[in-house]
């Protein structure tokens, strides 16, 4: 709102009008630029594809899908927070069901950022690895959350072609599955100053959506009043079936921030999606009529912070 306010200062009728233009442009810029979710759906096909053996660590399928993020942040005009954009942190436990890790094994987060006018943040999450494999059955995870890095990557995308005020970060967590370890890890050892985050954003379970969207960890007094703008936003527009909120749940991984900086976790409700937690869970299975939707709505809540 920053170049909006500036406009305020010539004339307060001038001023509304001019924001009311701008904003009704902003809108159809963003509907240009994601008139469709064919950017997404190969985000999707690809993440949840056998090459990548269900992003789980077997075959090093969590590493694959880093290097093909990593390649999509440089494609996307998105910088390093680190050196080749991985954080790399090791699993402190073993576990036997789905994922299967050993303790000890090395996995990555991937970290990018698009620099704006100010340092400060809005900052947007979603994990990328998921279950893996167990014996020969792939678990595809294109809901969970092939969706949600999408997702990530296509607000990236955006981002670049319109540069804003605030520098978004992004980041896609690996671990998120074994217990939320690779936000966590990410959390003890912040890549960037977390005091200076406006707000994070975490995106898990992305396709469906036919009855709206859930926010979690939207009643705190730091998050409230960002809920309250995207529910005006959505009430003027339509763009969600509904918003619905809940208190916050170590649910996934904005879990490790809420006590640092305005966070807040945003999933779907309602299909089509292929499963949870199944192999059933595919692209095909991955409904994304409502996806421009609700892409939209984010967009135009961002244009309004
Ligand atoms: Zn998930």
């Amino acid at each position: 709102m920053a170049r909006f306010a500036r406009l305020l200062t010539v004339s307060p009728r001038w001023g509304i009008l001019c924001v009311s233009i701008t904003f009704l442009f902003s809108l159809s810029s963003f509907t240009l630029r994601a008139q469709d979710s064919s950017y997404a759906r190969r985000i999707i096909r690809d993440l949840s594809s056998e090459e990548m053996f269900g992003r789980g660590m077997q075959n090093r399928g969590d590493s694959i899908a880093a290097e093909y993020l990593r390649q999509e942040m440089m494609a996307n005009g998105v910088k390093p927070l680190c050196k080749n954009y991985f954080q790399y942190f090791r699993f402190p436990q073993t576990r036997t069901k789905p994922p299967i890790v050993k303790a000890g094994y090395q996995s990555q987060n991937v970290c990018g950022y698009i620099p704006g006018e100010t340092d400060t943040m809005i900052v947007f999450t979603a994990h990328y690895e998921h279950l893996g494999m167990n014996g020969d059955t792939v678990f595809y995870g294109a809901h969970d959350n092939a969706s949600g890095t999408a997702a990530v990557m296509d607000l990236a995308r955006m981002a670049n072609l319109q540069r804003g005020h605030y520098t978004y970060v992004f980041l896609l967590f690996s671990g998120e599955e074994s217990g939320l370890v690779g936000s966590r890890y990410f959390s003890e050892n912040p890549l960037i100053q977390l005091s200076k985050v406006k707000l994070l954003v975490n995106i898990d379970l992305f396709c469906g959506g036919a009855d709206g969207l859930m926010v979690v960890n939207a009643n705190s007094r730091e998050t409230r009043p960002f809920v309250d703008k995207l529910e005006a936003i959505n009430d003027l527009h339509g763009f969600a079936a509904k918003i619905a909120r809940r208190d916050n749940a170590a649910n996934s991984d904005h879990y490790w921030f809420t006590s640092e900086c305005p966070a807040i976790f945003i999933y779907t409700m309602g299909g089509p999606f292929g499963g949870y937690h199944s192999p059933t869970d595919t692209c095909d299975g991955c409904g994304l009529g409502n996806y421009h939707r609700h892409m939209t709505l984010l967009r135009a809540f961002l244009e309004q912070l």
